[in-house]
């Protein structure tokens, strides 16, 4: 009874608080009031602020995941307030910054559909550009991410997840939601052992990947070339099976780069600059990312870690903030915590 108040209570916060944002954002209090900044205020605004997105779905298709038309008001809200600029516009500034400029970018991680056939007709009619992070193996084999199967196959039968033994292990350590816990632990193994283990589980459970949700399906290879002839879309680089940097050796993560720079250049006719870290992890066991990276011709890195790039930022460790999924008010509002 005392819970269920409490939550009573907490959801009428939220919506007193979300209103506060709505009246806040239809008033302009987002706007930035830029006229009464002083000098030192401007250099404080001076940046690069990065955005990361996965999906774009159709319009009212699912409440958790960015829509088109609340991506559009994104690319709206932020161009009021900001220089939108591609990645290599955003790879100049960072080289030969300018004090009082306040850029913002637009990425999306991974490589899904919906990128070309939601996302690519929002940016053109917002006239935004953006770059697509993509991860060469799910394009070239026309399998889901292997995260997306995992997540996917225990929504659908947890019961039967844990009749996999090093499933039902995790399980039994309790703690966070099965999927997440799954995913966590296959994020801690090198690419082949991982992948070893995702296919036991698919095996096992028999899942049928044609089950999944449409906004799960990766790119297809003519899909990839198409999104990237698009002058407003760059292509950047992901790892080849999205492995993250912390579970692979040395020599994997040159294999996964080299993999996934290759068929990059191959289906899109360039060769990719940009880097985003699969998960953001950027700590490797024991050598040095940056020359790794560079090796492979890669000039600088995004992570997730929510932060202003600003003009001595390191370019290995590019900050992004979420594009997140609720209304643009929302959005405007966190973006105006960030701004002062
Ligand atoms: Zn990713």
């Amino acid at each position: 009874m005392e819970a269920m108040a409490t939550a009573q209570i907490e959801g009428r916060i939220q919506r007193v608080k979300q209103g506060v944002r709505e009246i806040a954002y239809m008033t302009g209090v987002s706007s930035g009031c830029t006229g009464f900044l002083n000098a030192t205020d401007r250099l404080n605004r001076t940046g690069l602020y990065a955005f990361i997105g996965h999906h774009v779905v159709p319009v009212g298709e699912d409440a958790h995941i960015l829509s088109a038309d609340r991506l559009y008001d994104r690319l709206v809200h932020l161009r009021k307030h900001f220089d939108m600029v591609s990645a290599a516009e955003a790879l100049a500034w960072l080289r030969d910054p300018e004090p009082g400029e306040r850029l913002a970018t637009i990425t999306f991680d991974d490589g899904y559909r919906d990128n070309l056939t939601v996302g690519l007709k929002v940016l053109e009619a917002a006239s935004a550009p953006a770059t697509c992070f993509v991860a060469t193996e799910p394009i070239l084999t026309g399998k889901p991410f292997w995260f997306d199967l995992v997540r996917s196959a225990v929504a659908e039968g947890p019961n039967a997840a844990m009749s996999v033994p090093w499933v039902r292990a995790i399980a039994e350590q309790g703690g966070r939601h099965l999927a997440d816990a799954l995913v966590h632990e296959l994020n801690q193994l090198p690419p082949a052992a991982r992948d070893a283990r995702v296919a036991e589980f698919a095996d096992t459970l028999d899942y049928d990947i044609g089950s999944m949700p449409p906004h799960l399906q990766p790119l297809s290879p003519g899909e990839l070339t198409d999104l990237a002839s698009s002058p407003l879309i760059t292509i950047g680089a992901h790892t080849h099976t999205h492995s993250t940097v912390s579970c692979c050796s040395e020599e994997q993560l040159r294999d996964e780069l080299t993999q996934n720079v290759t068929a990059l250049e191959q289906l899109t006719g360039r060769r990719p600059h940009l880097f985003a870290y699969p998960k953001g992890a950027t700590e490797t066991s024991s050598f040095e990312i940056a020359s790794l990276l560079e090796e492979v011709q890669l000039q600088a890195a995004f992570t997730t870690q929510r932060q202003i790039n600003r003009m001595k930022s390191d370019p290995w460790l590019l900050g992004r903030f979420p594009l997140g999924a609720g209304p643009v008010s929302q959005f405007a509002w966190e973006l105006m915590q960030l701004s002062f």
